[in-house]
């Protein structure tokens, strides 16, 4: 049998077309990838196994973190942190209403309650004063986002978690490599400074598994429920029972989850970490780039970054005048040939949450939905491509 050969498109060109569009992301993967995931593929081992366990001692030595525990992606991994902490019905967790739905999500998924809280305009980041007002007995943790890899306050929350008692977790899904100056020390966030980190891997993100998570922390019980949480309660991992010469039972002391991260995207993680810097350099230099480009335009701002962070520019953001349409100016680019995307969303304004009144103030999550837009940003992102795009966004303003 002759194998036919069937053509691929690459996923940035647009369909029955020939003319390129600039994607809004792309994740930078090559040959090395593709080697690792052969290479766990062949070994026999493609479930949850050496690669993973790896993974996670590359990613804690990278992070500086003590632990560092592999999971399907960051919605479970931020399933888990609650879990881990115990979170249930009846608490309280604030967050913000202006991120990826699956912030809020992982907190229903515990049976307790999202206290969303509005957002400081110049970051799109927690704003930390807004946290100390929705602060009430039942708080039990505050959910931090960095949204689209700025940091976000963290000197100010762990200070407010430390004062209340209270449990802080970094939603660091799109903040792989970004950095964050505390007591005059830079650190990579996800140390972590709260009491655990949650990461992702998604294609969106800055580096890729395709689907993957990770959890960092420093409290060694907490890792070690992360791991009874992620593999259905079970006692004894099949990696040590494969690896032993004696019969070993195992109990299931939880209800747990399966959560797991396999092999063969643990592997091509290893080699996506070793890039890591590189990627950051690459995208603080385009982010720059954008910077001068479009700097001092009135009706366009903008993201700030404050001095004490370092961000890995996941997204560009900037924010439209209110005298221009979101829509028409981001049909505009793709017309000729740019992709955009709205600014972050607001899970409050979601079908999924219509029946849950917000108690605080979100105008300005609200403010920054309806008039930012996303840039292209991506490693291999092309010089004449960043013109380009300021270019035609200049056009529009
Ligand atoms: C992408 C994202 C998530 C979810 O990550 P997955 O790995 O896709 O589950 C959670 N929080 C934020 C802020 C995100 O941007």
């Amino acid at each position: 049998m002759v194998a036919r050969k069937t053509r691929v498109a690459p996923c940035n060109f647009r369909e029955g077309g020939d003319r390129a569009v600039i994607p809004i992301a792309l994740p930078l993967l090559a040959a090395d990838e593709a080697d690792a995931a052969r290479e766990a593929v062949l070994s026999g081992w493609v479930s949850q196994g050496p690669q993973v366990a790896a993974f996670e001692r590359d990613f804690a030595s990278y992070m500086g973190a003590h632990y560092a525990c592999a999971v399907s992606n960051c919605t479970t991994a931020l399933h888990v942190a609650l879990a881990a902490l115990g979170i249930g019905p009846g608490d309280e967790v604030i967050t913000v209403s202006h991120s990826f739905i699956a912030t809020v999500n992982c907190i229903r998924y515990c049976g307790a309650i999202p206290v969303l809280v509005d957002i400081d305009p110049a970051t799109y980041n927690i704003d930390p004063q807004r946290v100390a007002e929705a602060i009430t007995p039942r708080t039990r943790a505050i959910l931090a986002v960095h949204q689209m890899g700025m940091p976000c306050d963290l000197a100010a929350l762990v200070a407010l978690a430390d004062r209340h008692a209270i449990d802080l977790i970094e939603d660091a899904a799109c903040a792989v490599g970004s950095q964050i100056c505390i007591n005059g020390t830079w650190k990579l966030v996800g140390k972590p400074h709260g009491r655990i980190a949650c990461f992702s891997f998604h294609p969106r993100k800055v580096i890729t598994t395709g689907e993957g998570g990770m959890l960092t922390t420093a409290d060694a019980d907490l890792d070690h429920k992360f791991r009874l949480l992620r593999q259905h309660g079970m006692s004894v991992p099949d990696t040590v029972r494969h690896g032993s010469s004696q019969v070993i039972f195992e109990d299931y002391l939880m209800v747990g989850y399966n959560y797991r991260m396999t092999d063969i995207q643990a592997a091509i993680g290893r080699k996506q970490l070793e890039r890591l810097s590189d990627i950051v350099l690459r995208r603080r230099a385009i982010a720059a780039r954008y910077a001068e480009l479009l700097g001092n335009i009135e009706g366009l701002r903008l993201p700030e970054e404050p001095e004490w962070a370092r961000s890995n520019w996941q997204s560009f953001c900037v924010r439209l005048s209110d005298r221009l349409d979101q829509g028409r100016v981001m049909q505009n680019l793709l017309d000729k040939g740019i992709a955009t995307r709205r600014g972050i969303m607001c899970a409050h304004r979601e079908p999924a949450y219509a029946g849950n009144r917000p108690r605080h103030g979100l105008q300005r999550s609200e403010h920054a939905q309806d008039h930012s837009i996303l840039l292209p940003i991506y490693a291999q992102m092309k010089e004449e491509d960043i013109e380009r795009v300021a270019q035609a966004l200049r056009d529009e303003i």
